[in-house]
């Protein structure tokens, strides 16, 4: 295990930038915390609409999730269009699936209409069935799809199941053909240069350790100094700390861990994952994978522990699930292991909006890759007093539960009994 990289393996391909050790500035319109895409994609709205504009991240650009996810574009609103009729009306839940789609097309058109190089690839995502129950209300949701929400979906039986992966192990499933790949670390480097090249500010090594409500708006205490500002965003989503209790008590942030394969070759890989997918299953516990872009590797992600753990430690856990999947992978060598925490939500909805004065968008879910740069886009919007930035889910309510303040007690027990479900087909 002593020669396997805790760093994701994106960074072997693209290097994340040090950014000069520029003074910083005295005050600004706009302060953000946290350069990730929520962040960037906030900055360079909030710039072009000739707010001045500091972003500062604790850890490098991107060392959050945003440098270090599965690269996997899907339409990402978790509850389904019925649960949200049933909790907000119809007419709001249709809104707010529309803002799922316009996420993925956003991602698409900065990708291939705005020049954002992240190594878009629109191959589609390969859902697999844990059981045969699961095929069949997968089955069912895909011809009953509700109206004006329609995604482009296959369903393929597990007679042929091997068109899509060489395993036996899901009782068929779904092709959502409007799924993508991007490379994340790709993407949040483009999405740096966006911002800056709008005029915004980045601060890297920079962690915001106070944040004070003052005449002008608010003292932000920075680890390089105190910075004055208008207004303040938080876009720290699975790294929410102390910095604000209200939003900590509101995010669970739960770690996601990743492993690649050593290089596979291209011929083994397309063997594997014959169309060249993302692949996602139905399990409670999810596992997802891919190939990597350049198609040598098999990156295989879930959730590997029942407490938070070292990445490497997870390493035989990760391989053992791949393994269940693809037996001939049982012993490949692992180059890369690496983890992130997402954050989730009591109502697995993300969340924008403002908090006495400071602005917030965070709680994807594990799926900001689309939705994160859009919505993240839509709050900047918002802080520069634009109309288009309006959104089906602002000022939600943000729940939380008595007795949480940060940190998921619930989590071990949670995933145990996820696991046991998923273990038993239930
Ligand atoms: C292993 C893994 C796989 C994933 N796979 C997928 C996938 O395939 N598809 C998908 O849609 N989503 C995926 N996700 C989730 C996705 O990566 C995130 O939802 C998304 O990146 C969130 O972006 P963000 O900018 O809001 O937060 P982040 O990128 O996490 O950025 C938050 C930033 O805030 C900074 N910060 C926190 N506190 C402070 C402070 N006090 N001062 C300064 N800075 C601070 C942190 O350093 C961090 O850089 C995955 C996540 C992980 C971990």
């Amino acid at each position: 295990m002593s020669d396997v990289l805790s760093t994701p393996l994106w960074q072997d391909h693209a290097a994340i930038p040090v950014l000069p050790e520029l003074p910083m500035p005295a005050e600004v319109d706009v302060l953000i915390v946290g350069a990730g895409y929520t962040g960037l994609s906030a900055a360079r709205e909030t710039a072009a609409a000739g707010r001045s504009t500091l972003v500062v991240d604790a850890g490098a650009v991107g060392a959050g999730c945003s440098g270090r996810n599965g690269g996997q574009v899907a339409y990402s609103i978790k509850p389904s269009f019925k649960a949200l009729s049933a909790r907000y009306g119809e007419k709001r839940a249709f809104a707010i699936c529309q803002e799922g789609r316009e996420a993925v097309a956003y991602l698409r058109s900065l990708a291939t209409r705005d020049g954002v190089d992240c190594d878009w690839r629109e191959r589609g995502c390969f859902y697999g069935a844990h059981t045969r129950h699961h095929f069949a209300v997968m089955a069912r949701e895909a011809r009953q799809q509700p109206q004006g929400l329609e995604q482009r979906i296959t369903v393929v039986s597990r007679a042929q199941q091997r068109q899509e992966i060489e395993s036996d192990f899901y009782h068929g499933g779904c092709v959502y053909h409007d799924d993508a790949s991007v490379d994340p670390l790709r993407l949040v480097l483009a999405l740096l240069r966006r911002a800056q090249d709008s005029g915004a500010a980045v601060r890297d090594q920079c962690a915001v350790q106070a944040i004070r409500i003052s005449r002008i708006g608010f003292d932000v205490l920075t680890s390089r100094g105190v910075v004055k500002a208008r207004n303040v965003l938080l876009a720290t989503n699975g790294y929410s700390g102390p910095l604000s209790p209200w939003h900590r008590r509101r995010v669970i942030p739960i770690g996601s861990y990743q492993i690649a394969t050593a290089p596979l070759g291209v011929e083994r890989v397309r063997s594997l994952i014959p169309q060249g997918r993302n692949v996602v299953d139905s399990r409670r516990v999810v596992v997802y994978f891919r190939p990597s872009p350049d198609g040598e590797c098999i990156i295989f992600g879930g959730r590997a522990a029942l407490a938070e753990k070292n990445p490497l430690a997870c390493v035989p856990r990760l391989r053992s699930m791949m393994a269940r999947i693809f037996p001939q992978l049982q012993s490949v060598r692992i180059t890369h292991a690496w983890v992130g925490w997402v954050a989730y939500t009591f109502d697995t909805m993300p969340h924008l909006g403002q908090h006495k004065g400071l602005y917030y968008c965070m709680g994807y879910c594990g799926q900001g890759v689309p939705l994160a740069p859009y919505f993240g886009k839509r709050i900047g919007q918002q802080m520069a007093g634009l109309e288009e930035g309006r959104t089906a889910i602002d000022d939600l309510s943000f729940p939380s539960r008595p007795y949480y303040f940060g940190t998921p007690w619930f989590l071990a027990p949670s995933v145990w009994a996820y696991r046991t479900m998923d273990a038993v087909g239930i």
